[in-house]
């Protein structure tokens, strides 16, 4: 781990091992920031750091941020600066409420109790003038039919962003939360797939569907993210605190 005190700035992004927050990791590598990634696949981590290494200094860690006692320990072990927090790990799950698929407490304890273990243990390492910035969704502030654990932690992300820029700007630690819509991951195109199967069209057919109704008519790539973020965390963005960002 690198020394406190070293003039480098750091940023630890949860799920820096594939999709958003690799090319998050990847932005905030080229910005300079010495960075640290956690997912849980070991294999992923490795192969993400010598994909991305060639761009900076980056540590990958084993980590199941759903896990409470892991993130205890993880976070006991701390002992660096941390300048900016990227609250990305989230699966998504679905179930309706007539449904049996028992993804409640998966889904929350990924993408709301992991962000929320992960911060309160990181948080007092985070310096003046330091950010934590929450991956939330379009789905944040909307609702989708069958994906009812995934809108209430990602509405949940919203609220927890709100507080803590309350809470933290005395520190002039800011706190933001960006909403993507459809990005080009492994996570939206396994949804693609199910929904294409649920309607019996190809793959290609229900992507055409679903792009039709954005705007952009396209899904935003992980790297559109990414620079979403890169600014959240520069120094250009010190005067914002407590918003969301859609990217759709
Ligand atoms: P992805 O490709 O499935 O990547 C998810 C990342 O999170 C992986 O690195 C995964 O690694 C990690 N992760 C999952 N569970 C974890 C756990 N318990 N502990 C630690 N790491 C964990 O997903 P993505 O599309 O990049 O999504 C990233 C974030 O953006 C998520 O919060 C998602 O909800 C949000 N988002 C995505 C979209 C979209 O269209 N793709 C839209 C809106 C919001 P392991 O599996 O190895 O742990």
């Amino acid at each position: 781990m690198a020394d406190r005190g070293t003039l480098v700035k750091t940023a630890m992004v949860s799920g820096g091992s594939r999709g958003i927050g690799k090319a998050i990791a990847v932005e905030l590598l080229k910005s300079g920031f010495e960075v640290f990634i956690c997912a849980r696949s070991v294999n992923d981590l490795e192969g993400t750091r010598s994909e991305i290494s060639r761009f900076g200094k980056v540590q990958c860690f084993q980590l199941d941020i759903s896990d409470n006692d892991k993130v205890s320990a993880f976070v006991g072990d701390w002992k660096n600066t941390l300048n900016v927090l990227v609250n990305n790990a989230g699966i998504c799950r679905t179930e309706r409420l007539d449904e049996n698929e028992n993804v409640w407490e998966e889904v929350l304890n990924t993408n709301l109790n992991g962000a929320y273990y992960l911060t309160k243990g990181l948080v007092r390492w985070i310096p003046i003038g330091g950010s934590i910035i929450n991956i939330s969704s379009q789905l944040g502030v909307e609702g989708r039919e069958g994906f009812g654990a995934y809108c209430a932690t990602k509405h949940a992300l919203l609220g927890l962003t709100r507080c803590w820029a309350k809470e933290l700007g005395k520190k002039k630690i800011t706190v933001n939360a960006v909403c993507p819509g459809w990005v080009k991951t492994e996570m939206a195109l396994s949804d693609v797939k199910k929904m294409a199967g649920q309607n019996s069209l190809s793959e290609d057919d229900m992507y055409k569907s679903i792009t039709n109704d954005l705007d952009l008519k396209r899904f935003v790539e992980p790297e559109e993210v990414a620079s979403l973020v890169g600014f959240l965390a520069s120094d250009k963005a010190r005067g914002i605190t407590g918003q969301n960002y859609f990217i759709k």
